[in-house]
């Protein structure tokens, strides 16, 4: 019996493995032929500034549009394309699409409007980061001063030396850099004193419990002080309700992004809210002039 189970046991792990590799297996011939294809698509979110309400700056994230599958997000398939470093080549159309898009917006009249991309460290070890942002740039014929480079925590603490030389390399092109799901990663700080960077990004996990959980408020009030005495700019991430703005907004958090505002966007749809929210604050500014 105890042999007949044994074997019974290392026929389902062999299935389980072979469902697995083959799922993997599928999804990175279709990652690789997915660029060919154009099946990639960015979406948008805005960055909105808490004192002011206005959408100053959009953040780029990744889609794969698969031809069976739907619209998929990046929690899919962004970790296999990263082991695959398969990353480089889509981070590349990613760089170039998202300027592109950001240079139509200034064309159209939002001519302050930043670029956000979010940077795999793979970028860094295995790619030319600095050729293929410049490129990008170049190509697209935006300001390098509107494009916003989000790194996490572990990727500073990998190859420090070689991701510091080539953040200051793409700094000396007008570019800035931001620490995307800040408080999640390590607690070791130094690196923050070794990069120069612009902005910490709060993560959603805090931003989401601050109403509820003193612990995570508290963490948020230290982040946000902490960020005030390096001057750094905060960010808070995930912000889906009115009350959690409003706190936000209290603490002095400088700007806040979330479902409150706006999902992801394609470009098309995120033109429209941008040029409606743009009317609004002109509303707003001229209706507050009348009254001083
Ligand atoms: P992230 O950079 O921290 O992006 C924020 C994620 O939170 C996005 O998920 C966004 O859709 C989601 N989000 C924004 N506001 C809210 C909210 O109010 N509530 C909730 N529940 N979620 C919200 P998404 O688009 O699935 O992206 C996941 C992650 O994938 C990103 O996290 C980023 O780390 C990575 N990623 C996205 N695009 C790229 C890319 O082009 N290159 C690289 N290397 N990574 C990317
Ligand atoms: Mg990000
Ligand atoms: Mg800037
Ligand atoms: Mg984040």
């Amino acid at each position: 019996q105890a042999k007949a189970d044994g074997k019974n046991l290392c026929r389902f792990f062999n299935d389980q493995m072979n469902t697995l590799s083959k799922e993997r297996f599928e999804l990175i011939t279709g990652l690789r032929s997915a660029i060919k294809r154009r099946e990639f698509r960015l979406h948008y979110q805005p960055k909105i500034s808490l004192a002011s309400g206005k959408w100053i700056g959009a953040e780029a994230l990744l889609r794969w549009q698969h031809p069976e599958k739907g619209l998929l997000a990046p929690g899919i398939f962004m970790d296999l394309a990263e082991e695959t470093g398969l990353i480089i080549d889509i981070g590349k159309w990613v760089l170039q699409e998202a300027c592109t898009q950001c240079r139509i917006w200034h064309d159209q009249g939002f001519d302050s409007l930043d670029i956000a991309v979010n940077l795999s460290s793979v970028q860094f070890s295995r790619g030319n980061l600095e050729r293929e942002v410049k490129k990008a740039l170049r190509k697209s014929g935006l300001d390098g001063h509107y494009l916003e480079l989000e790194l996490t925590e572990s990727l500073l603490l990998g190859d420090a030396e070689n991701v510091r030389t080539q953040v200051d390399k793409l700094r000396a092109h007008g570019i800035s850099f931001s620490i995307d799901d800040f408080g999640t990663g390590y607690s070791n700080l130094s690196y923050l004193s070794k990069f120069d960077i612009e902005s910490l990004k709060i993560d959603q996990s805090f931003v989401r419990k601050i109403l509820n959980s003193e612990q995570d408020l508290n963490i948020t009030i230290a982040i946000i002080n902490f960020a005030k005495s390096l001057g750094l700019t905060t960010v808070a991430e995930g912000i889906e309700d009115a009350k959690i703005m409003a706190k936000l907004k209290a603490l002095g958090c400088d700007l806040g992004q979330g479902y409150y505002w706006s999902k992801p966007l394609d470009a098309e749809a995120f033109t429209q809210q941008l040029q409606q929210n743009l009317s609004k604050c002109s509303a707003d500014t001229s209706t507050s002039g009348a009254t001083e």
